[in-house]
């Protein structure tokens, strides 16, 4: 696995990878998401709450509702006895009797208590007629119902006769726009316990009813320690300030609980019911717990299906750098198995830059070798040319250096040629050129190099020659031309130079410049003559 350039390395900051944009955009996707679920959440929370608090009160109102029935009933009961024939012919024991047949008949209110306006009572119920009484439980509310001849609804107070909480409706007997007596209706404080268990409330709930003083007349839990006892401080008071309400607040035992009340507006009693704290947070606490779950996993399972995308789409880009490197050095571009279409699409994209770049080179190479070639060879007569013999003579000389083979350099000068120009035209002169060229490469060996050097001078480089082998080609040569029947200008002759290559040159121009000194020479001897050697 070769390690990849970092973008830094040309100069660019490092980017956002893949991956990373994948994330982003799936937080970005579900954190409105989740944000929305929580404000409804909330909302729907909040609404169930509110919900909740108009449900307890309804409740609580209709509670109070059936505590005043039972409280007007007792009243009724009460005022229809008050005005017994017994009473008014003042027959006690015939009151006694009539007022338990109403006790058995109507089964409102526990006991009847006639009590007379010293506080003594005179007939009970409870007990047999004649048998002796106690005075009235409390005797306050006689002497209220004496003073005003109005009804009175007791509050809670220990019973005379039955030494435990009771309370009693109280009602005038009258005798000609006097009150007589007091007629109390004992009622049992289990018809409220009756009222509350009907309501059957979840077990931890704690209802209480209230009588007009804020006493506890039942209660759902341990009504033995708080029934008769006063409720909070802070009930009592938010019962004054308005009929019904909710409030935060912590009951006798010390729980804290969402309470409601009502209370009624005729007797003063009331209703209070409370939902621990614990309850309604407990549930919340619960919801919110798999919210918060179900929303952890979705992120958890969003942001891991982006890491996998992320991951797919990253090693799809990354799997073309291999391809676009091969591109680069000019191999065979591989199409890498890739996952995603784009991809995959730029891989074949790459493979085909591949095959043309390829197809590109191989023409450019070609183009190469023919300008190479073109740059090696005269244009005129076809020959290698001089950068061409240069090249040849530098070999040749390391080889000789190397290895010790000899070689021969021939040099040739066309004789009298500016006259073949001047006599004949440049065009003849050319031709001239192109025949001696011919015969230079007809005669020469096909191992042997022959160039044109200069302008009517060519060099020819034979190897693994000696002297007199060179002397003797060079002799053909000569001859060749000589003989040969040039158009136009007829007679040409040649005059050359022959120089052996040895070890102790110091370069591969000292041969040549031998050669030249004798094709000086062979001029100077008249022309159309070999020397050197
Ligand atoms: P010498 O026997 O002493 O060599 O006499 P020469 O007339 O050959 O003398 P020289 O070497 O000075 O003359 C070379 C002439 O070759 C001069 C030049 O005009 C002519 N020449 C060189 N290149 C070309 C060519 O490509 N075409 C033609 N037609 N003439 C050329
Ligand atoms: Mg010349
Ligand atoms: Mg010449």
């Amino acid at each position: 696995m070769k390690r990849r350039k970092s973008v830094r390395a040309y100069g660019l900051p490092s980017r956002w990878r893949i991956g990373t944009v994948l994330l982003l955009l799936i937080l970005a996707c579900l954190l409105p998401g989740i944000l929305g679920v929580a404000v409804l959440f909330a909302r729907e929370y909040l609404n169930g709450r509110a919900q909740l608090e108009r449900d307890m009160i309804a409740t609580a109102r209709a509670m109070v509702q059936s505590v005043d029935t039972q409280l007007f009933k007792a009243r009724i009961t009460g005022q229809v006895l008050s005005t017994s024939a017994a009473l008014s012919r003042n027959d006690l024991e015939g009151f006694h009797r009539r007022a338990r047949e109403v006790i058995a008949k109507t089964r409102v209110g526990m006991n009847f208590v006639l009590t007379n306006e010293s506080g003594q009572q005179l007939v009970n119920t409870l007990r047999e007629f004649g048998e002796p009484l106690p005075r009235h439980g409390n005797p306050e509310i006689p002497r209220r119902v004496f003073a005003t001849g109005l009804p009175v609804i007791s509050e809670i107070y220990i019973g005379g006769v039955l030494r435990k909480p009771v309370i009693s409706v109280d009602v005038p007997v009258m005798d000609n726009d006097r009150v007589r007596y007091v007629l109390s209706v004992g009622v049992s404080l289990d018809d409220f316990n009756a009222i509350l268990a009907a309501q059957h409330f979840p077990p931890g709930w704690v209802s209480a009813i209230f009588d007009n003083t804020g006493t506890i007349a039942a209660r759902t839990h341990a009504p033995e320690a708080f029934v008769g006892q006063k409720g909070t401080v802070e009930y009592i008071q938010r019962i004054s300030e308005s009929l019904e309400g909710s409030m935060q607040t912590v009951t006798r035992e010390g729980i804290p609980t969402l309470s409601v009340w009502s209370r009624s507006s005729v007797t003063g009693w009331s209703v209070g019911i409370g939902i621990p704290r614990e309850i309604l947070e407990k549930d919340l606490i619960r919801t919110m717990t798999w919210l918060a779950a179900g929303l952890a996993i979705l992120l958890v399972v969003g942001l891991a299906l982006a890491w996998l995308a992320g991951r797919r789409i990253a090693g799809s880009v990354r799997a073309l750098t291999e391809p676009a490197i091969a591109l680069g050095k000019g191999l065979s571009v591989p199409v890498p198995e890739v996952s995603i279409q784009e991809s995959a699409e730029v891989a074949v994209a790459l493979r085909q830059a591949g095959e043309l770049l390829a197809a590109r080179t191989t023409s450019l190479v070609a183009a190469n070798q023919e300008l190479e070639q073109l740059a090696r060879v005269d244009a005129l007569t076809g020959l290698q040319n001089r950068n061409s013999a240069n090249e040849r003579l530098r070999q040749e000389f390391l080889r000789l250096k190397r290895s010790g083979h000899l070689y021969v350099v021939l040099f040739m000068d066309i004789d009298y040629f500016k006259a073949i120009n001047d006599t004949y035209g440049h065009d003849t002169g050319d031709q001239v050129l192109r025949h001696v060229a011919t015969v230079l490469k007809d005669t020469l060996r096909e191992s042997d190099f022959v160039a044109r050097y200069g302008g009517e001078e060519f060099l020819a480089v034979l190897p693994e020659t000696n002297a007199e082998g060179a002397l003797r080609l060079a002799e053909t040569v000569r001859q060749t031309v000589s003989r040969h029947a040039f158009p136009v200008a007829e007679r040409v002759t040649v005059s050359i130079g022959v120089a052996m290559a040895t070890d102790q040159d110091k370069n591969e121009e000292v041969a040549v410049r031998r050669a030249d000194t004798a094709l000086y020479q062979a001029k100077a001897d008249g022309r159309n003559a070999v020397r050197g050697c």
